[in-house]
């Protein structure tokens, strides 16, 4: 345990949710001496954080997403990576950069955006490069941390909560738990297991893995219209905000499109297999997340919008904070929002 890290020996906590979120609470908690149990509806986990692109993004994001987070928000969050990764086994971590090739007048517009909150670019001819967005491999990063939580030979417990309040939860298979806290890291899911997670927006996003495309590195490649993230897992296109859906349909003209964007960023790509998926954001009305402890006393860590991975080690340490007594960041407490 690091000096004036929370410490949390002898609590046990229970946390729902086997995604990006819960599985950075668990580590967190667990290096700060813990107990945890981590319970999971399906394995492998099948979420938004296992489908994403693992940016780790907060020029980007903060300049072509104006409804989310701000940079210094985002590059606060990020700038925690390097350390909370420390003494994992590989996770794919890459200060890689980004770049964007555009039109003259969206990349004044970039540099503009970018002077104003002071992220560090370079303008070349036709694009513009900021070293501020990183990225890591989700699927890679989800096993080291699940290791590191849970020990290599242990798996969360596999099961629907049905039930939480402030020390127990209910699985669908009839068992009941006990704990001194609770944690609910479900993502868009379990709404009915805290009041305030009622006001959760579902956002879909589909995206496209190259799987044979490893060989291809490099910083992020952006468009106008869509993101190249090279990755030793497979090279992945992105991807839709479709707001209101929950639904994972993979639509066939998305796929062709984000197919298309991503060869007219890497040619290389042209005739490569592809596959898609889909899968829900959690977001909130204020673009922010939900991280503090409900009304009904269960803690909630959800509504990360598009910057889940970004933010996880962010979340973690809040919770870890609140449950030792710390007082939250005002910003992502569930009581913003009156429960419907
Ligand atoms: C296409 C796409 C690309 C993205 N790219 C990026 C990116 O590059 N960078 C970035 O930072 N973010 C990205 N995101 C956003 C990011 O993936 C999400 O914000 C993040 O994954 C949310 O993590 P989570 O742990 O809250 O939810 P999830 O990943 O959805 O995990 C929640 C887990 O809880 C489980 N669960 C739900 N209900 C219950 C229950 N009742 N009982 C037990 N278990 C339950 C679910 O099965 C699931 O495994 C992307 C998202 C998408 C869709």
């Amino acid at each position: 345990m690091k000096t004036g890290a929370p410490d949390l020996r002898g609590a046990h906590i229970l946390i729902v949710g086997a995604g990006v979120f819960g599985s950075a609470i668990a580590l967190e908690l667990r290096r700060a001496g813990a107990s945890i149990q981590l319970i999971e509806a399906r394995l492998p986990p099948d979420n938004a954080s296992s489908i994403a692109a693992g940016m780790l993004a907060p020029a980007f994001e903060a300049a072509l997403d104006p409804q989310g987070a701000s940079f210094a928000l985002l590059r606060a969050a990020r700038d925690l990576w390097p350390d909370f990764i420390e003494g994992l086994g590989p996770t794919g971590f890459e200060r890689c950069g980004a770049r964007m090739e555009a039109p003259g007048e969206t990349l004044a517009r970039l540099a503009s955006a970018f002077s104003q909150f002071g992220a560090a670019f370079e303008s070349a001819s036709g694009g513009i490069f900021t070293p501020e967005d990183w990225r890591l491999d989700p699927a890679l990063a989800l096993r080291a941390m699940m290791a590191e939580a849970l020990g290599t030979d242990r798996v969360p417990i596999i099961s629907r909560v049905i039930g939480a309040d402030l020390q127990s939860v209910t699985l669908e298979n009839g068992q009941f738990l006990e704990a001194d806290a609770v944690v609910l890291a479900c993502g868009y899911g379990g709404l009915d297991l805290a009041p305030e997670l009622s006001a959760l927006i579902p956002i879909k996003g589909q995206i496209v893995r190259f799987p044979g495309a490893s060989f291809f590195g490099g910083p992020i490649l952006r468009s106008e219209s869509g993101y190249l993230v090279p990755g030793w897992g497979g090279a992945l296109a992105g991807t839709t905000m479709q707001t209101g859906r929950s639904d994972r349909v993979i639509d066939p003209d998305v796929t062709a499109r984000l197919v298309a964007q991503a060869i007219a960023l890497a040619p290389v790509l042209a005739g490569v297999e592809t596959q898609a998926s889909a899968a829900v954001r959690p977001a909130t009305s204020d673009g922010l997340p939900m991280i503090g402890q409900s009304q009904s006393g269960v803690w909630l860590a959800t509504g990360a919008r598009r910057n889940g991975w970004l933010l996880a080690p962010m979340a973690a340490r809040l919770i870890a904070g609140g449950l030792t007594g710390q007082a939250g960041d005002g910003r992502f407490a569930p009581s913003r929002f009156q429960p419907l």
